[in-house]
């Protein structure tokens, strides 16, 4: 999964407004963030099969530090350790679950344990409107928790929501890299740059002063 994770990245400030949302991207797509560093290393291997799936043509075979479950929840426990946020360190888990929905069988549960996977990415077409719904969702839950300070902070996280749909299709129907480092390389850069970008349109909004909590009257005659 791609662009998908940022619409949690996104429904996130709904429920930590101080939290912004460059951390929040970097938080969902932190497994990926490992995964492109260790691939570079030479720790996790993976390897480009053009067709492999409809939806992707990477075969991971092997990547049990940043993508098995128990390292997950290993990662989430440090993000909630480190920060003291409970929704950043479900940023950073929702990354496994969401994957776990769109890859073939190849997650581990653990390093050599079973590896599990729904397979969305059978299907490219659905993968493009599971993962928009997502990104919108999570806009929609961004936008409604916000108000924008200028003109500039009604348009700017919409139109990056639209770059990022643009992306996904690119990603989805566009040509295959040639090389799993380019992907490790690129990806690793998109992930810096949306998070970036993330950041730059937060900041042209402000999160809604606290509601008042919803108080029940119940007129008993
Ligand atoms: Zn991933």
């Amino acid at each position: 999964m791609f662009v998908g994770h940022y619409g949690v990245a996104l429904a996130a400030k709904r429920f930590a407004p101080k939290t912004s949302a460059g951390v929040t991207f970097l938080a969902v797509q932190w497994l990926d963030i490992v995964w492109a560093i260790l691939v570079l290393v030479g720790w996790e291997h993976a390897r480009i099969v053009p067709g492999y799936l409809p939806a992707s043509s990477l075969v991971f075979y092997d990547y049990p530090w940043s993508h098995s479950l128990l390292m997950a929840m290993g990662w989430s426990w440090l993000a909630f350790r480190l920060f003291k946020s409970p929704v950043l360190a479900v940023c950073v888990f929702s990354h496994w679950v969401l994957d776990w929905v769109a890859h073939a069988p190849d997650l581990p549960l653990f390093r050599g344990g079973p590896e599990v996977g729904l397979g969305l990415w059978h299907f490219r077409v659905a993968t493009f409107v599971v993962e928009s719904l997502l990104l919108l969702a999570g806009l929609w839950l961004y936008m409604r928790a916000t108000r924008p300070l200028n003109g500039l902070g009604k348009l700017a996280m919409p139109a990056f929501a639209v770059l990022l749909l643009a992306v996904e299709a690119g990603d989805l129907w566009g040509p295959v890299p040639a090389k799993i480092q380019i992907v490790a390389i690129s990806g690793e850069a998109a992930y810096l740059l949306f998070a970036g970008i993330a950041q730059a349109a937060d900041t042209l909004r402000e999160r809604l002063p606290e509601e008042p909590p919803i108080r029940l009257h119940l007129n008993v005659d």
